[in-house]
């Protein structure tokens, strides 16, 4: 992680600021940070922090009363020393597409969304969520508008998975996940980097490194830290064409701008065979014309090899001050783009209709 806790004792307490019973939430420690807990906390062997992570991310234990292989006494012990954080699954509401969104709630009463998408190629994807609401403001996004803004905690991230695991049906496997829901994930950062190395543990869900993306507004100041703490893709969203544009939609761009964003993007550690995908919502007569494509090939040519673009026609949601573009323009742009030899993919979202689409994640949808 890009500013590691000292100690031990740093670790714990920074997992547990928002506790609700201040007991530390093994849940949200990595198998790494379990087995010093308890040869430091609990006095026990290593191998029990093992056998806890197996329970909490395998087998998807919720209580220490069921972990029937450790001994009466510890469970005991472990139950008034310690909690086990994470969600409450409230509701599933399932869209004409398929798209199954799910609404999570906080053991202190916030509302989340994650959503699982079904792809082209027979796959699921998960988009989940590292914060509630979201202090970027990007000008477009119905999350900017949630009054609440708090970091969730790595137990909080993971178990969005957990319980996405948990309404799936026979054969049906969660293939790629994307942290491209609710929240800034590299405002959140060390939560979201342990919820990833959770994620990524072959002792517990076991997911390939290559089947995650994190996904920023452009959080320049944390991008290679993520590329050197943990191995997952990289996702960015960019969405204009010039930095008066960009200022306007993402205010995070008057602190980086597009030149500091495209430098990190070039000195980003790009595993082999892997791109950055850059994330591009189309807003009608915004940033959608021929001359916003232009210029954005001349900003990507450096990148070219790098990057591959995902353009994204805006789902419009009540009250947004910007319109969905036209099918032809979306297929001009991406067309002015493929012939500058990019890499383009165009994405329309899905679940529009359960307010599951991309940016309509408000966490209170499903409920209202
Ligand atoms: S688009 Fe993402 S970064 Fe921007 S306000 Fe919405 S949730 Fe935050």
């Amino acid at each position: 992680m890009g500013t590691p806790p000292d100690t031990l004792g740093d670790m714990i307490e920074a997992t547990t600021t928002e506790a609700l019973a201040g007991r530390p939430d093994l849940k949200s420690l990595t198998r790494d940070e379990l087995r010093a807990w308890m040869v430091e906390e609990a006095g026990e062997p290593a191998f029990r922090g093992d056998q806890v992570f197996r329970w909490l991310h395998a087998r998807l234990a919720r209580g220490f009363d069921g972990m029937s292989d450790l001994p009466q006494a510890l469970r005991v012990r472990l139950g008034s020393a310690a909690r086990i954080g994470g969600l409450e699954l409230e509701d599933v509401r399932v869209a004409g597409d398929g798209t199954r969104k799910l609404l999570l709630r906080t053991e202190d009463g916030h509302r989340i969304e994650s959503v699982i998408i079904p792809m082209q190629d027979g796959r699921l994807t998960q988009c989940v969520s590292s914060q509630v609401g979201c202090r970027i403001g990007c000008d477009f996004c119905y999350t900017a508008r949630m009054p609440v803004r708090k970091n969730l905690a790595a137990s909080e991230i993971a178990d969005q998975v957990l319980r996405a695991v948990e309404v799936l049906g026979e054969g049906e496997r969660i293939g790629n996940l994307v942290y491209m829901g609710m929240g800034e994930p590299l405002d959140n950062y060390d939560q979201v980097v342990r919820s990833i190395r959770i994620l990524l543990d072959r002792q517990g869900q076991d997911f390939a490194s290559r089947r995650i993306t994190v996904s920023t507004s452009g959080v320049v100041s944390r991008i290679a830290d993520l590329g050197r703490d943990v191995p997952v893709n990289l996702a960015v969203s960019l969405n204009a064409s010039h930095d008066v544009q960009r200022s306007r939609l993402i205010p995070i761009n008057k602190k980086w701008d597009i030149a500091q964003l495209m430098a990190a993007l070039e000195a980003f550690p790009l595993p082999p065979r892997r791109r950055i995908t850059v994330e591009y919502v189309l807003l009608r007569e915004v940033n959608d014309t021929p001359e916003d494509a232009r210029r954005l090939i001349a900003m990507l040519r450096g990148l070219r090899d790098r990057v591959k673009v995902n353009l994204i026609p805006f789902n419009p949601w009540p009250g947004a001050p910007y319109g969905r573009p036209e099918p032809a323009s979306v297929d001009r742009f991406g067309a002015t783009l493929r012939d500058a030899r990019f890499n383009v993919t165009i994405r329309y979202s899905k679940g529009e209709d359960i307010g599951a689409a991309c940016g309509q994640l408000d966490g209170e949808a499903v409920a209202a």
